[in-house]
């Protein structure tokens, strides 16, 4: 710590009081500390000089006051064990006393009246509100007191400077009503000032509050969540076994019994066959999307790149069949993902680009990747058949499709696995298209 900041801690210690920033006096005693660390310094420029030129002028009374006055600040300042209030009258009386002397050696042109005035200002500022009237009234006494003086001569008025009452009266009237101003005004500043804290602090408890059961809300709501996904893991888990009974048992009769049943009843067993099979394509399916999130597996860097390249291979046959082409004209980075589930939300995007394309024209996908501030943004284009704009929320619920079984097969879980999966990784996913124009979806991804 350098010698400046040893110095106003010290100071801080012993004029700036205990203190609660939400009190307004912890503020007047800072204020007060801050008076004191800066006053004793200035003071050389004043004092230093002041004391010189009584010296040799032969003004030794002032000097001696200079001298006592310095010493109680040094006083004020640095001695341990005085109550703050004390040092705080220390510091007024002394100001005063140097005031009356100026006053009485220097008088009325000397700066004595300027000290006075200063002095009742800074006790304005660093005395509680109640004692606000007190330095106006012994400025008005100190007043009085020099008005009887000069009238009866009591007062050592150096020759040049000889003052009569009106005169004083004069002069020292402006001082008073200037105390009582002040003593009128300041203490609005603080008020206000006192208002303004009380209010932030009620802000800040409320806000504390609020913080409070925002947090128990959450916590609820993400036990809430917990809950619902074990029980969709669980549930689906489960439903699988009878649900595999149930279509085998179907085929069984199918091909047990088969030539002993008409054809409404081959009918109907091609129905339930063909629901139980699309029901098992939703359970696993939904599954997949329970399991997001539950498995030990950490992040690691992987290349985009590699991702694709993999997930062209599994959709090699498609891609084929179709005529598709992807295409990536940006550089591809290394992305800190969790790889299984990366390729997951890439294999489902590019397939569904691919599903819903335009029956005439064959499917062309656009595949970028641009670094943003902590994100990589990822997007996939393609030319088919677009989406209503008032469906784009739609489509990333669970179930949640625009077309029938016939025209687009599917269980309506692919995007709502895709968002899990993006916001697994901090990011979101949203979509942007025409209806029959193409679809553009863009995902990002933490950095
Ligand atoms: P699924 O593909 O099994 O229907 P998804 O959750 O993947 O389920 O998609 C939900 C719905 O969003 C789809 O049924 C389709 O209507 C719409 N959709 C998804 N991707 C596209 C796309 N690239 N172009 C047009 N529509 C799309």
């Amino acid at each position: 710590m350098n010698a400046w900041n040893k110095y106003t801690a010290r100071i801080n210690h012993n004029c700036g009081g205990p203190g609660n920033v939400k009190d307004i006096d912890h503020w007047r005693n800072n204020l007060f500390a801050g008076t004191i660390i800066y006053l004793l310094p200035f003071c050389l420029i004043a004092l230093v000089p002041g004391i010189y030129f009584c010296l040799i002028t032969g003004q030794y009374i002032l000097a001696l006051v200079d001298i006592l006055t310095v010493v109680s600040i040094l006083m004020v300042a640095f001695m341990p064990g005085i109550n703050l209030g004390v040092r705080k009258i220390i510091f007024f009386s002394f100001l005063t006393v140097l005031s009356c002397t100026l006053l009485i050696y220097l008088g009325l042109p000397g700066p004595g009246l300027l000290y006075l005035l200063a002095g009742c200002t800074f006790s304005l500022l660093i005395f509680p509100i109640k004692y606000t009237y007190w330095p106006a009234w012994v400025i008005t006494c100190i007043c009085i007191f020099f008005a009887a003086g000069i009238f009866l001569d009591l007062i050592p008025w150096p020759q040049r400077n000889l003052q009569s009452t009106p005169e004083w009266i004069a002069v020292s009237s402006n001082l008073i009503f200037l105390s009582f101003l002040l003593a009128a005004l300041v203490p609005r500043l603080f008020n206000g000032l006192q208002e303004t804290l009380d209010k932030e602090n009620q802000l800040k408890e409320a806000l504390r509050k609020q913080q409070g059961s925002l947090e128990q809300a959450l916590h609820l709501v993400q036990q809430k969540n917990d809950e619902l996904e074990q029980f969709a893991y669980v549930a689906s888990h489960d439903l699988q076994e009878p649900l595999r009974m149930v279509t085998s048992f179907m085929g069984m009769l199918k091909n047990r019994y088969g030539d002993q049943l008409d054809e409404k009843a081959h009918t109907y067993i091609n129905f339930a066959v063909d629901g139980g099979k699309r029901m098992q394509i939703m359970i696993s399916d939904l599954l997949e999307l329970s399991r997001i999130g539950r498995s030990d597996t950490l992040k690691e860097l992987t290349s985009l790149d590699d991702i694709i390249k993999e997930v062209e291979q599994d959709l090699f046959k498609l891609i084929d069949e179709t005529h598709a082409s992807i295409i990536i004209n940006t550089r591809l980075p290394q992305l800190s993902v969790y790889r299984g589930d990366m390729s997951r939300l890439i294999q489902n995007l590019l397939s569904n680009a691919i599903k819903f394309r335009k029956k005439e024209i064959d499917p062309v996908i656009l595949l970028s990747c641009t670094e943003q501030k902590d994100m990589w943004l990822i997007c996939v284009e393609d030319n088919g058949i677009g989406i209503e704009k008032d469906k784009f929320d739609k489509i990333f619920e669970i179930f949640g499709r625009l077309h029938s079984q016939n025209t687009y097969p599917g269980s309506g879980i692919g995007l709502a696995v895709c968002k899990k999966i993006v916001e697994r990784h901090g990011g979101n996913i949203r979509v942007d298209s025409q209806e029959g124009n193409g679809s553009t979806f863009c995902f990002t991804i933490e950095k």
